[in-house]
């Protein structure tokens, strides 16, 4: 279908917040489409669809519960869903809703220019071109993956293939020798699904990254019978720092004899999960508290690993909490095997590609297939190519070269009518992005219903509004450990300052600003 005419709603992209996005738009009476580049809806869970990938946060928490309907008849076969369940239940949810012909699939977003003249965003695509009074940029913070640049990759006969942009036809390892650069998330789910199937898997680490036992499991549809219903869930998760049924800690590690904290870990070690980010109270701030952590997860590692040089180059540098943790199942048994070689980039640093293969100090390692897993241009990618612009020729990102300049993570100064849902200061990727996405989205239908209601055809943020919330933001994560140590969600100014770019303030708090907001006949925003 060739993109064409007036809406009142542009969505770009149709994962999972974008097909919510579709869905709560159209209830409401609003004429909505949501272009998507790829040729099919699911996001992240359509391009990452690497051997392995499966969700690292408890399948039914990362659902929708915007439909009892949907609740009732969806079950998971598993703890964690693995990519292609995913998609199942993407598929099942674009056909219940009947999302179908609301999406623009195979077609690129290559231009969004605002113009004040008419209100309107004219957006031009690969496929023909539209308005819009509103442009919702459910593009995702996770979405354009980095490019290896490296030396000699061009000569390099065999094949490579990018994690975040999988190929759809088979990619096949079995009897190859194999290559996986970046053991982060996805590196480590990949290790665990390529080993034993590759003649020979060598695993390219530039830095140790902390991991945590999934204990995955499958689920019967009692296990995941709900007692309470989809808007009281939504309030349960709106109560919840995480957006997810994870414990919440109240005592702070001071509180605990070293004997307790370790019997406190042990249980979590047990039951497995994100959760260790969360057993004191106090852990993404006091040092003390994550370096125990740390040290646990340490000794666990030296405890599976039998040879104690691997061991230590396994061993991550930076407290845990950092980075988001990994969940494995057996990527240690299987980095220990014959057929599998961990490259420590540190004791020997990548030098180049070959025709036949890598080359590190050290020596050649000749493979067949190289998997690149180098992680994403988080939360500007997306944004930046969709070639969004406003009359003074501006991007959004032009404004936030020091950090995030937004109102709430969702809106811009100098882009009206345009919303980022889960975007640069909010939540963002440290909290559950389904519920998260639910929760603006709503929000935003909300704030377009009362302009509409007004005869308002502009929204923008105030000055005012937008300083006070990047000064929230500052102050949210003054005293956080993530923001002291380099990882992707954190911004270095030249200057040396550091901005963590998610809001650490909590979902929760974060859920009662936008309620205050909008319950005080929003005071932050610029009606025209
Ligand atoms: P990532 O955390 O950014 O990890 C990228 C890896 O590539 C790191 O090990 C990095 O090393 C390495 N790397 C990057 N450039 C390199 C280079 N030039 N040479 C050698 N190594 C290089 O990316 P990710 O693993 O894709 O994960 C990103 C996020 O996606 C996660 O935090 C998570 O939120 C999400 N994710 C979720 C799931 C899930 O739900 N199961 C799965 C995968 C990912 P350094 O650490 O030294 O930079």
């Amino acid at each position: 279908m060739t993109l064409t005419g007036d809406y009142d709603v542009v969505v770009v992209g149709a994962g999972l917040g974008g097909l919510y996005a579709v869905h709560r738009f159209s209830q409401q009476g609003l004429r909505v489409v949501a272009i998507e580049g790829a040729g099919g809806p699911g996001g992240v869970w359509y391009h990452n669809r690497y051997p392995g990938a499966r969700v690292d946060v408890d399948s039914i928490d990362y659902s929708y519960h915007f439909s009892d309907e949907l609740m009732r008849k969806w079950n998971w076969t598993e703890r964690y869903a693995a990519q292609p369940e995913l998609l199942q239940y993407v598929d099942f949810v674009v056909g219940m809703f009947g999302l179908a012909d609301k999406l623009i699939l195979g077609t690129w977003v290559t231009e969004a220019r605002w113009d004040g003249t008419d209100a309107r965003y004219h957006i031009t695509t690969s496929n023909g071109s539209c308005t819009a009074r509103y442009l919702v940029m459910a593009t995702g913070n996770l979405t354009v993956g980095k490019r290896p640049d490296f030396k000699g990759l061009d000569s390099f006969r065999g094949r490579w293939a990018l994690s975040n942009d999988w190929p759809l036809e088979e990619v096949s390892v079995e009897g190859r020798r194999v290559a996986v650069i970046g053991t982060g998330s996805t590196g480590t789910q990949i290790v665990e699904a390529v080993g034993g199937l590759a003649e020979h898997l060598y695993v390219f680490q530039r830095s140790a990254h902390y991991t945590f036992p999934a204990r995955n499991h499958p689920l019967t549809p009692e296990d995941q019978r709900e007692t309470q219903s989809a808007s009281e869930l939504r309030e349960v998760f709106c109560a919840l720092p995480g957006a997810t049924r994870m414990p919440v800690p109240t005592r702070p590690f001071s509180d605990y004899t070293l004997e307790e904290a370790t019997a406190v870990l042990e249980k979590q070690w047990d039951s497995g999960g994100q959760a260790i980010m969360f057993q004191f109270a106090d852990q993404s701030r006091n040092t003390e508290a994550a370096e125990y952590v740390s040290g646990f997860v340490r000794d666990k590692i030296r405890g599976r690993v039998a040879d104690q040089d691997l061991a230590e180059s396994l061993i991550p540098s930076y407290p845990l909490g950092v980075k988001r943790i990994a969940l494995e199942s057996h990527f240690y048994e299987t980095l220990q095997r014959d057929d599998v070689t961990l490259v420590n980039l540190k004791k020997e640093p990548l030098v180049e590609f070959t025709e036949t293969g890598i080359r590190t100090e050290a020596g050649l390692y000749e493979v067949d297939l190289i998997i690149f897993a180098i992680g994403f241009v988080a939360f500007n990618g997306a944004l930046d190519s969709a070639g969004i612009v406003n009359e003074a020729g501006e991007r959004p990102t032009d404004k936030w070269s020091r950090g995030p300049r937004t109102l709430l993570g969702l809106m811009t100064r100098g882009f009206p009518n345009m919303f980022v849902p889960t975007g640069p200061g909010s939540p963002s990727v440290i909290a559950n992005l389904i519920v998260q996405n639910e929760f603006a989205l709503d929000w935003i239908g909300d704030l377009i219903a009362y302009a509409d209601r007004n005869g308002y055809r502009s929204i923008e943020p105030t000055e005012e509004a937008v300083d006070a919330w990047v000064d929230e933001g500052h102050k949210v994560s003054e005293k956080s450990i993530r923001r002291l140590h380099d990882n992707y969600m954190v911004k270095v100014n030249d200057d040396g300052t550091r901005i963590l770019i998610p809001y650490a303030g909590g979902f929760r708090a974060y859920v009662a600003e936008c309620r205050r907001i909008a319950e005080g006949g929003y005071q932050e925003l610029r009606f025209r």
